[in-house]
């Protein structure tokens, strides 16, 4: 195989296919020499590779350790504990389950843990950055509960008083008004701290439960770079692949009180039986993000988000809420050119070796198909070592990439200047030789 880096340790294995291999091969490829921007990804350790790929995808272990319907699961049964046991000590829980296959899973589960059907949700509203489970009429969620939503301030130029942040007031008086029985936090486009006292006290004051989606900021939670809404909310889910650099899959973390609820809402609830191989790669990540490294690893993520919105600012986009205090990067590309879309910024992008997406901004006039916004993260490219100076010069690119638009050779060539800087941060350089 050609590629620079191995796409698993168990490569050689598959060599036996080798359609699937070549496929591997050119997507580990497409990693490494091109910028991962993508805010919701990650690049995860070898050794989470490792247990993802194992032995452990054969095994079936419907049920909980301790209470399987299939014999011998002595050793899945450890491998879950672990797993449990690590991560309820990351966060400082009372009860975790690691089974949630996705982020949306375990949204699922937890409405269903908390809630009839019928009963009303208030949950961020889509346009301004709420998830597709937070009550998207495309979503199973909108058809079995009833949602209401809040959203953010309006825009503002006043840089000591900034707009487009959770509008607090909008969030009481919306659930003054529809009495929710649940109150949910949590974004997937939003570039600020979501501080979760105010909603637990919105929440207390209407007699609601309130959970926090922390999809994107849990590693910046374990990492100690924001507030942790473990003990505030009732119920917290996440997704164990996006800042937490995990394996792709979800979990939830709650009080004891609610921890049967919560378990039997995943399974039997919405699974059947657990991805135990994912569950040992989850296992490996929460001792991961435990250590001192890591909250190194999380500082420098919000370090190097901020040094890329600042980069983009000189490059004369705006940044929605005018700033960012995570991971997150989400540009308005109106003031660099009123003509151009989230779409076509994302085409060139990825033409350009810059690997980003469209996303809309808040009360955006385009459809979300189109938008008039980027999303851009720095997760990805922090965990292969790229700091704020790379940032800068990312952002240098992103700009003349847009400028360059129809000039495919100016493209060319800053496809040619991304591969280079990426050479020099291999995202697995301990299986570089392949
Ligand atoms: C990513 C995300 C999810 C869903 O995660 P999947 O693993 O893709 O199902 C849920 N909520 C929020 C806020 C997210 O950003």
């Amino acid at each position: 195989m050609t590629s620079p880096f191995a796409a698993s340790p168990f490569d050689e294995w598959l060599t036996a296919d080798p359609e699937v291999a070549r496929l591997l091969g050119e997507e580990a490829e497409r990693q490494s020499t091109t910028l991962q921007l993508i805010a919701s990804e990650n690049f995860t350790s070898p050794a989470v590779l490792a247990a993802s790929g194992s032995i452990l995808t054969n095994k079936y272990a419907e049920g909980y350790p301790g209470r399987r319907y299939y014999g011998g699961n002595q050793i899945v049964d450890e491998v879950e504990d672990l797993a449990r046991e690590r991560l309820k000590a990351l966060f400082g829980a009372e009860h975790a389950n690691v089974q949630p296959h996705a982020g949306a899973n375990a949204n699922l589960a937890a409405y269903q843990a908390l809630l009839e059907p019928g009963d009303t949700i208030l949950a961020m509203r889509l346009d301004h950055g709420g998830h597709l489970t937070h009550g998207s009429p495309a979503s199973i969620t909108s058809k079995v509960w009833r949602f209401v939503s809040y959203g953010v301030s309006a825009a503002s130029d006043d840089p000591d008083k900034p707009g487009e942040i959770i509008d607090f007031d909008q969030v009481s008086d919306v659930a003054k008004r529809e009495r929710p029985k649940l109150i949910v936090a949590g974004s997937t486009a939003y570039a600020r701290i979501i501080d979760p006292l105010p909603f637990r006290e919105i929440a207390d004051s209407v007699g609601a439960r309130f959970m926090f989606d922390a999809a994107h900021p849990a590693g910046l939670i374990a990492g100690g770079a924001h507030p942790s809404p473990v003990g505030v909310a009732d119920v917290v889910t996440f997704t164990t692949h996006k800042t937490l650099r995990g394996p792709r899959g979800g979990a939830i973390l709650c009080s004891a009180e609610l921890a049967k609820a919560v378990d039997s809402a995943v399974f039997p609830g919405l699974q059947g039986g657990p991805l135990e191989h994912v569950i040992a790669a989850k296992a490996v990540a929460f001792a991961e993000a435990a250590l001192p490294s890591f909250r190194t690893y999380a500082a420098q993520v919000v370090a190097n988000a901020a040094a890329l919105g600042e980069s983009l600012t000189t490059e004369g986009f705006r940044l929605v809420s005018g700033g960012t205090e995570n991971h997150q990067v989400l540009l308005d590309l109106r003031t660099f050119d009123a003509e151009l879309t989230g779409k076509v910024a994302q085409e060139v992008l990825d033409r350009a070796g810059i690997t980003c997406n469209r996303n809309t901004i808040p009360d955006d006039p385009r459809s979300p198909f189109i938008t008039s916004g980027l999303r851009l993260g720095s997760a990805a490219q922090t965990t292969a070592g790229m700091g704020t100076s790379e940032m800068r010069t990312i952002g240098t690119l992103i700009g003349r990439t847009l400028r360059g638009r129809d000039d495919d050779q100016a493209i060319a060539a800053i496809r040619a200047e991304v591969r280079d800087l990426c050479v020099g941060f291999p995202p697995y350089p301990t299986l570089a030789g392949t």
